[in-house]
């Protein structure tokens, strides 16, 4: 089965196109969460994603955004685009967030795979360094893992007793980019399909990946797109300046 793995598209609707054109023939679409936050197309990312798949896993923005959780823990500026996100919905849409369930999901005929947003053992927790990587790694059975929340691309591994972070091999630049992980027959996994609409990993670039259950691989993906008018969108919203000029970073 070959899946399509987007994670933390925050309303970014162009990051999302550019994302779904550039993405090779797959078979079941998988959404590790936060569709909405941060950007200022959440309705029209709603639409596009729901018209995708069913399998989608709960954020933290989507919690925050409709209303599940308040934005308590939330930095200035990411409880503002929460209010803001919140009134714009639709009540539709809001009761779409509200009802989507927590990871770790499974899809039927994968045994082997998980899906959560954080982590595994906190749908909230962020994996950034080895070490908390490692004790998620140790306390699942699940050998594959996919992750979001943390906006970088990667991920990290465990085999033959070693950790190791995992960098895909892709060059920054203003092309489309794409690297290859072989999934090692006992190995475990936790792996970040990078951030659709807002990455974190010093790449502008949206990110997405390709798992391969059948050949146990997974493709990396980088992919330009019309970053001025995802930034236009923001302006026209009166959303905070920070929120546009970080999507050129990478940041
Ligand atoms: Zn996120």
């Amino acid at each position: 089965m070959r899946l399509l793995i987007i994670s933390d598209i925050h309303s970014n609707l162009e990051a999302l196109e550019a994302c779904l054109d550039a993405a090779p023939a797959y078979d079941l679409m998988v959404n590790l969460g936060d569709v909405v936050g941060y950007g200022a197309s959440p309705n029209q990312t709603i639409a596009r994603v729901r018209q995708l798949g069913r399998v989608h896993v709960r954020g933290n923005h989507d919690k925050a955004c409709s209303g599940v959780t308040t934005v308590d823990g939330f930095n200035p500026i990411a409880a503002w685009a929460a209010r803001w996100t919140y009134a714009a919905l639709t009540p539709e849409n809001r009761d779409w967030l509200r009802a989507l369930p927590a990871g770790p999901l499974a899809v039927p005929g994968l045994t082997h795979v998980q899906f959560v947003h954080g982590s595994p053992l906190d749908e909230d927790d962020y994996l950034i360094g080895l070490t908390d990587a490692l004790q998620a790694l140790l306390g699942i059975p699940a050998p594959v893992t996919f992750f979001g929340h943390s906006h970088v691309q990667g991920g990290f591994s465990l085999h033959r007793e070693r950790g190791s972070e995992i960098h895909p091999p892709i060059e920054l630049g203003n092309g489309a980019g794409h690297g290859e992980l072989r999934l090692q027959p006992r190995g475990h996994y936790l792996i970040n399909p990078g951030s659709v609409g807002q990455p974190r990993d010093g790449d502008w670039r949206p990110g997405f990946a390709l798992y391969d259950s059948g050949a146990r691989t997974v493709h990396f993906h980088r992919v330009p797109y019309d970053v001025e008018r995802a930034m236009k969108r923001i302006h026209e919203a009166a959303l905070p300046e920070r929120l546009a000029t970080r999507l050129l970073l990478g940041r």
